[in-house]
């Protein structure tokens, strides 16, 4: 294995940068060769063993390096070509079921561009004139594997995954344990002869099984708690649990599966698309309730760059979009190619994993005193961005994953949240790698770290941890919690390590003396900072308990617990059993919130900053209006771009004060989009959805 990961690494080095023109043709002739060889076993190690050694954004490369090949030198093209062919061949393990019209592969569309060609394409051969509407369905590209379903008669008979599209595996047994997969049709709810036609002797469906986020991190849970190994991505758990030989184990398994087309059937099913996909759901079949019908490419893009932005917030990962020409007579006409529908096409977004080499660990302090191992990291471009660190979350999560020092690891980063190293690419060892151990004690103050009974983390615990204080500080600052104006993370550093604050109301002590003499520090700056921590002492009580980081009280811990407790002195004043009654407080938090106020410097904190006019008691617009008669209850509301007068913030709490929700994606089940100045993408799904959008001003009369 080491050798295939070798020579994938020697390949990518003489790619280059992916200009392949600059290649002889019999230089393209080796290359090609290599590529397909290359190719073939990583699909081997993807589709048949579930456990593939490079990251899928990698794969891609490498074959659109070989089709870019192959199209420069035709002769070159081979019919065993990678390029030509779906998936990998069926294991033997399996008996075979052949599908009686293939399961091919997709066709990518990499840019907006890719998508006008591909659209153009498809205008061209209908033969359509300029005017003429083409309907097109959006779907989300699940990342799972696909499913065949044959019914005879309405009873389930086999499921089949795809194997190479023509062959698949026989994998009834496990099938038959995934709940959502109806065992038997039901007759269509809804009797109208036209959207409902009767169910055909011998029906085949379609679609992907998957592991739901959740499913997978409970799956994870249970398995890290009995000391188990852990997996390292939904898509490939889903594809292994699946195709187990013991379908005990896959019923163990929390799989679903989403229907998005139909195989051959033996009578009429539907004209598009879109009606068989709502006839599908009619007869119990999940369908995605994010697929669109639209008219105008625009909208395409619209729908692709809006999920590729909010993929975060669905509850599965998807890996893209799947375009598809909505009439059936239409996408007979288009036809295919050899592995793919000229009909549609998969718009893959950025990749979000990539390889490269851990030079490092090293280890950081948080403001709770837990200690995150990180990861120093070969840097490595991930959808755009450079990355050099990644988190590796503690020592339970190396030591379950092997994973060492100069190993190759698959790291991933997703939306906004911190990078993180997935897996070590155990075929890629050189027998140098080095094991790595937790430290006994702090890497900054010294002193020994602690293992609470029953947490994976480990803690400094020492009150006099330099690094700990300004982690606190760091946090205490930010926008999230009391959000002081000119106040960063580099100032909160230098104040907490050079001694100015020792405790967090030292920052309301701060003065023009104590500032002055800070590097950088000139009249302006000084001035801006001491306005924003003045700003700060009007925060509302929720933020300065979040801001005071108890260890597990978050944002929306600390806001369900003002609603409960009008200040922090009354809070201090709780027992477990009264904290205990508010929702989302278990005895975790209710525990550590009583530690925290057991500590005689806390409470002198408490007194200090009230001293010093923080806030530290409810405001009005904490008091939930939730009630029957709140004016916005059971309405949601999504927010977008700048809101100048009010602020964004501010907006969302007062939403949510007249008892509205703010949600942070589009979907069909908002009420309002708010628009402020330069919208994003979600105003555009908005108008896809046929929301309504309203003004800054227009939400501020219906608050009033
Ligand atoms: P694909 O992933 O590009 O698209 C086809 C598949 O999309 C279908 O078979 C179906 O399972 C799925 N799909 C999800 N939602 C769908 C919908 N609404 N309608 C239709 N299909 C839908 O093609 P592929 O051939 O299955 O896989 C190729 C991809 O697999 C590569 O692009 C690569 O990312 C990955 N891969 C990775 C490695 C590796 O070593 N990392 C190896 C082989 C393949």
């Amino acid at each position: 294995m080491i050798d295939l990961y070798t020579r994938t690494q020697a390949l990518v080095a003489k790619l280059g940068d992916g200009d392949t023109i600059k290649f002889s043709r019999e230089d393209a002739g080796s290359l090609v060769a290599s590529l397909g060889s290359v190719l073939t076993e990583h699909a081997e190690l993807y589709y048949q063993d579930d456990a593939p050694v490079i990251s899928d954004a990698e794969y891609d490369r490498l074959f659109q390096q070989l089709r870019i090949l192959e199209e420069s030198h035709p002769s070159l093209l081979k019919n065993d070509s990678p390029s030509q062919r779906t998936g990998s061949e069926p294991v033997d393990s399996f008996s075979k079921i052949v599908h009686s019209e293939a399961l091919l592969s997709l066709s990518n569309a990499f840019s907006e561009d890719d998508l006008r060609a591909w659209y153009r394409r498809c205008r061209s051969r209908l033969e359509l004139a300029e005017n003429e509407p083409l309907s097109i369905t959006v779907e989300l590209k699940i990342d799972g594997l696909a499913l065949s379903l044959l019914y005879s008669n309405g009873v389930l008979q086999t499921g089949a995954t795809r194997g190479d599209g023509r062959v698949g595996e026989n994998v009834t047994l496990n099938v038959r344990t995934i709940p959502s997969i109806p065992l038997r049709i039901p007759r269509p709810k809804i009797s109208d002869p036209g959207a409902d036609p009767p169910i055909p002797e011998r029906l085949e469906i379609r679609g992907e099984v998957y592991f739901a986020k959740t499913d997978f991190d409970k799956l994870n849970a249970v398995l890290a708690a009995a000391g188990k190994k852990t997996y390292a991505n939904p898509r490939n758990t889903a594809a292994g649990s699946l195709r187990q030989l013991d379908s005990r184990i896959t019923a163990t398994r929390p799989l679903s599966f989403i229907a998005y087309a139909p195989g051959p059937a033996s009578g009429f099913i539907g004209d598009s698309q879109s009606s068989i996909l709502s006839w599908f759901a009619s007869l119990g079949f999940p369908i995605s309730d994010q697929t669109e019908t639209v008219n105008r490419l625009e909208d395409v893009v619209r729908y692709c760059k809006y999920w590729a932005d909010a993929r975060d917030s669905l509850g599965y990962e998807i890996d893209g979009v799947v375009v598809k020409i909505d009439d059936i007579e239409n996408q007979r006409r288009l036809g295919a190619i050899s592995n793919a529908p000229r009909w549609a096409i998969a718009y893959k977004f950025p990749g979000r994993e990539e390889t490269t080499v851990l030079r490092d660990i090293i280890i950081n302090v948080g403001r709770t005193g837990k200690i995150t191992p990180e990861a120093v990291l070969e840097p490595v471009m991930i959808g755009g961005v450079t990355v050099s660190q990644a988190t590796l979350h503690n020592a339970d999560y190396i030591m379950n994953r092997d994973i060492r020092i100069g190993d190759t690891v698959l790291v991933k980063r997703a939306g906004d949240v911190i990078p993180k190293v997935v897996q070590p690419i155990v075929e890629a060892r050189t027998g140098t790698e080095k094991a790595w151990r937790m430290p006994m004690s702090c890497p900054v103050c010294n002193s020994p770290l602690e293992r609470l009974e029953g947490e994976a983390d480990h803690y400094c615990v020492s009150s006099e941890c330099e690094a700990q204080f300004a982690r606190l500080v760091e946090h205490f600052v930010s926008r999230g919690a009391m959000d002081i104006d000119g106040f960063g993370a580099k100032l909160a550093l230098t104040l907490a390590t050079e001694g100015v604050i020792k405790s967090l109301d030292d920052i309301y002590k701060l003065d023009e003396t104590s500032l002055a003499e800070l590097d950088g520090f000139g009249i302006k700056k000084i001035s801006n900072t001491l306005e924003g921590i003045n700003d700060s002492r009007n925060r509302s009580l929720s933020r300065l308990l979040f801001a005071l980081g108890i260890r597990h009280v978050g944002k929306t811990t600390a806001e369900a617990l003002v609603v409960a407790f009008s200040s922090l002195h009354d809070l201090y004043g709780a027992d477990a059993e009264a904290l205990l009654k508010v929702d989302g407080v278990g005895d975790v938090i209710a525990q550590s919130l009583v530690d925290w106020f057991s500590i005689e410097q806390n409470v002198e904190l408490v007194k200090s900053l009230t001293t010093l006019g923080v806030n530290t008691v409810r405001l009005e617009s904490e008091i939930p209006q939730g009630g029957e008669g709140a004016p916005l209850r059971g309405k949601t509301f999504v927010l977008t771009g700048t809101l100048d007068g009010i602020g964004r913030k501010e907006a969302g709490e007062l939403i949510k004060s007249a008892g509205g929700k703010v949600s942070s994606s589009v979907s069909s089940r908002t009420d309002y989009v708010v628009a402020g100045e330069n919208p994003g993408s979600k105003i555009d799904r908005a108008r896809v959805l046929g929301i309504k959008i309203l003004t800054e001003q227009q939400l501020m009369n219906i608050l009033k």
